[in-house]
This record gives structure tokens, C-alpha cells and sequence, in this order.
């Protein structure tokens, strides 16, 4: 029995490796002459294999550009549908979290605007997984909103305890929601 899984981000995957050799090796001599490809490829395999190709070439430019590291971190596949706020105002609120370029103090540290980027809690950097997850100025606001999460989303990789994951709250997946319909 042959058993299909999916498999985000192929590197160093036994059966990959494996399947990308048999590839090479197909194509190798499908050039010596050794093995005949065949002549014509329907309209649908042809998209099919450009679709696959494009996705994995901007996989590949996603995993090593140097760029949007921190949306990578919550995005690390692409093609990932994510969930967006419907409301405008909360709306701009998660994409400059995606982008890197929110008010709290490490963003406009890193950008050379203010000279300091310890949160006023005074232990920490104010980055916003520290000012979502950790900061003890929040947690009274935070015990509301991880009622709120637990509610509405599912951890499907994990303990399924949903708040231990940034992403859950600043970019849900589409298949992270729980269906309560
Ligand atoms: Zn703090």
C-alpha cells in the first residue's frame, strides 16, 4: 500500500532526497538516450507541473531570502491562506505585526528611531511576542484574550493548548479554526 502524506519544506527528508536522485537519474537518461520520454503532455499535467514548479521555486526564495524573517517565522509556507481581521483598524494592526513595524520599542529600536528597546516592565525587549505573550504589565489583558483564542482556535500541531504559538493569534490559518457552525 502506498501511503500519501504532505510534506511542508522538503529539505532533508530521506524520501525526498531519494525521489529527487530517481529524477535526476530518469532525466539523465532520458538525454544519453537510454530511456524515451514521452512525446506530448496534456494541458492539465502541464499546469499541474508548472503550478508545482513555481511553488517550490518561491518556497525556496521564501526560506532563503534575507528579507521578512519575522513573517516567516509565522508564515513559513507559502500558499498559506491566512485568516485576516475583517475589522479595518485590527486589521492594520496584524499586518504591521507581519511586517516587523509596530510602535512597540524594539521595532523602532531596530530602525535607529529611539535609543532603547526594554519594555517598561524593565526586563525585557519589547518585542510583540513579549507584549503578547509574556509581559507582566499585560496580564490581566492577556487572561481575556487567551479566553477568548482557546475559544476560537484549535492548536493542531501540539498539546492542543493553542496559546504557546504567536501565530495562532497574529496569523491563524485557515486550518487551524475550529468549524463551530
Ligand atoms: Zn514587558
Amino acid at each position: 500500500m502506498v501511503k500519501l502524506v504532505k510534506i511542508f519544506g522538503h529539505a532533508g527528508i530521506t524520501g525526498n532526497v531519494i525521489a529527487d536522485h530517481e529524477a535526476k537519474e530518469a532525466a539523465r537518461k532520458i538525454v544519453n538516450g537510454q530511456l524515451k520520454a514521452q512525446a506530448t503532455i496534456s494541458i492539465e499535467d502541464a499546469r499541474k507541473l508548472a503550478t508545482e514548479i513555481a511553488m517550490r521555486s518561491w518556497q525556496r526564495q521564501w526560506d532563503e531570502h534575507s528579507k521578512g524573517r519575522k513573517t516567516h517565522e509565522m508564515i513559513p509556507n507559502v500558499g498559506t491562506k491566512v485568516v485576516w481581521p475583517t475589522k479595518r483598524d485590527t486589521a492594520i494592526s496584524y499586518y504591521r505585526i507581519l511586517l516587523h513595524d509596530t510602535l512597540l520599542k524594539s521595532d523602532p529600536f531596530r530602525t535607529g528611531i529611539s535609543t532603547s528597546s526594554i519594555c517598561e516592565c524593565g526586563y525585557h525587549s519589547e518585542t510583540v511576542e513579549h507584549f503578547i505573550l509574556h509581559c507582566p504589565e499585560y496580564n490581566s489583558e492577556r487572561l481575556q484574550l487567551t479566553d477568548t483564542v482557546e475559544s476560537l482556535w484549535q492548536n493542531v500541531k501540539d498539546s492542543g493548548y493553542a496559546f504557546d504559538k504567536l501565530h495562532f493569534i497574529v496569523a491563524p490559518r485557515s486550518d487551524d479554526i475550529v468549524d463551530t457552525t
